[in-house]
Order: structure tokens, then C-alpha cells, then sequence
């Protein structure tokens, strides 16, 4: 499951380069996730880096983007190879 950044959010900045994906950017008014770029961490570190960093717990999980474990192993794995690719 992708996670996501909700209005709580005070544009700290901690996260966006704790994110080994480089799935976080700053939106219109806060910073938000991509989800499809969000793996939860799944491949880099046991526990979403972007969720441990932020001072004010603002990044819960989506429910709009429900995967499982190896649905977010496979978008890893496609990340990857887009970054190969480039
Ligand atoms: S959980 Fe991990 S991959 Fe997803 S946005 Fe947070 S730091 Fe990035
Ligand atoms: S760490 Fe939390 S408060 Fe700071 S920019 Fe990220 S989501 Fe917002």
C-alpha cells in the first residue's frame, strides 16, 4: 500500500530525501507521494523512511492504493529497470 502526506503536513522538507525512491514532491500546497513510486520502503529498509522521519506524523497509509507485499516487491523491481533504462 502506498502511503500519503495529509494536510497536517508542515513542508518540512525531512522527508523528500528520505525517500529512496523519490516518490515524494512538493505539491500546491504540501508535500505529497507519488504512489506509484511508493513501495513502502519494501527492498531499501524494513519501515517507510518518510514515516519515521516526519516530526508531526502526518503520512498514513492510502487506502485508495491497496497492494500487497509482492504487488510493491514487483513495483520495486519496475523502478528499477525504468531507472536502467534512462
Ligand atoms: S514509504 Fe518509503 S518509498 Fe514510500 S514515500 Fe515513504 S520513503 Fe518513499
Ligand atoms: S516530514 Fe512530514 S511534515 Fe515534513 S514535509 Fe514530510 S510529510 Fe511534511
Amino acid at each position: 500500500m502506498a502511503l500519503k502526506i495529509t494536510e497536517q503536513c508542515i513542508n518540512c522538507d525531512v522527508c523528500e530525501p528520505a525517500c529512496p525512491n523519490e516518490a515524494i514532491y512538493i505539491g500546491d500546497q504540501h508535500y505529497e507521494i507519488q504512489p506509484d513510486r511508493c513501495t513502502e520502503c519494501v527492498g531499501h529498509f524494513d519501515a517507510p523512511q518518510c514515516r519515521r522521519v516526519c516530526p508531526v506524523d502526518c503520512i498514513p497509509d492510502d487506502p485508495a492504493h491497496v497492494e500487497t507485499p509482492a504487488q510493491l516487491h514487483e513495483k520495486l523491481l519496475r523502478l528499477r529497470a525504468s531507472a536502467r533504462d534512462q
